[in-house]
């Protein structure tokens, strides 16, 4: 089969030609249609993420067909867990400390096939296409895991406009909340998007919001973020950071925190996420902007979401 194999972090992905992979027990092959690519990509390929599988090959938001059932099925970031640590018997698989990864410690959907365990794969809702899906698949899944720290919120900062953004935007809309969408100073360009994509207000992250936040939730992996969020929250405000790299956060005056502010990480996901997710979407149809590269092109994909040329979703058609 084609695949985008990384075969050292910071070098460029390269097109291969691979063996199919072998399905174990508990695994489904699928016939990839669709990958979409995350920012945690882009950590992995440029070594920010440390002790990738390797050689590896890439994604984790993988939409494809089980040809043993000829059903659609997603594959996510969580790729399997021991089910017997103190974590996965808690609810929080998330923090299993024996997880595997897809795309990071497992193979993952930059390739014409992919092997998943069926445990951890999610049906996709009929009403999305294979390309409408994939986005869903990591940006929507953790994205969400992040909307539930944040309670009943009603005015949300988001802190860079891209993939999951998006998404969790047009929840915001659905439940009445609002969204200030906060971009690189001068990005006119994404401010537009985020408004298209139903944010109340857009504008530079150098900018303050035109009323205080209740949350805030960080995409863009810049720690200095964490500290000019806070300063826009109300009393007893929380701010999510939902990347899995950032650049170190500086130190900042107590008071920033004080009056019962939290900051707090979102890592991973949970199986019961993923159903909870869908389950909240399938009243609404989830509009992503999308951006459709060949498989073969990847390194482009990836190289304009590092840029931050590209608006929404950068997806993968493979098939
Ligand atoms: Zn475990
Ligand atoms: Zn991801």
């Amino acid at each position: 089969m084609q695949a985008m194999v990384l075969r050292a972090a910071g070098s460029p992905l390269e097109r291969s030609e691979v063996p199919v992979p072998p399905a174990a027990a508990d695994q489904v092959l699928l016939r990839v249609e669709c990958c979409a690519v995350c920012r945690t990509d882009l950590h992995v390929v440029d070594g920010e993420l440390r002790h990738p599988k390797l050689p590896l090959i890439p994604g984790h938001q993988v939409v494809g067909i089980d040809e043993s059932s000829n059903t659609r099925l997603g594959v996510p970031w969580l790729g399997w867990t021991c089910g017997v640590c103190s974590y996965c018997r808690s609810g929080r698989e998330n923090l299993c400390d024996q997880a595997k990864f897809t795309g990071y410690t497992l193979d993952g959907g930059y390739a014409q096939y992919a092997v998943a365990d069926r445990r951890f794969c999610f049906a996709v809702p009929d009403t999305y296409s294979a390309e409408e899906a994939a986005p869903l698949l990591c940006a929507g899944l953790i994205g969400f895991r992040a909307w539930r720290m944040i309670g009943d919120a009603a005015r949300i900062g988001f802190y860079g406009f891209g993939s999951a953004a998006q998404i969790l935007a047009q929840i915001a809309r659905a439940d009445g909340r609002e969204v200030f969408a906060f971009t690189r100073d001068g990005d006119l360009a994404a401010q537009q998007f985020a408004r298209e994509m139903g944010a109340a207000w857009a504008g530079g992250s150098g900018t303050p919001p035109p009323e205080p936040l209740d949350a805030a939730i960080l995409f863009a992996p810049d720690g200095t973020l964490v500290v000019t969020a806070l300063r826009n929250l109300v009393k007893g405000g929380t701010v999510v950071c939902a990347g899995i790299h950032m650049s170190d956060i500086p130190s900042f005056p107590y008071e920033l925190l004080w009056n019962e502010r939290t900051i707090r990480s979102v890592a991973n996901l949970t199986r019961a996420d993923g159903e909870q997710f869908f389950g909240r979407i399938a009243s609404l149809h989830i509009d992503t902007r999308r951006t459709v590269y060949p498989l073969a092109d990847a390194n482009e994909a990836l190289a304009d979401l590092r840029s931050g040329k590209l608006m929404g979703t950068a997806v993968l058609a493979v098939s």
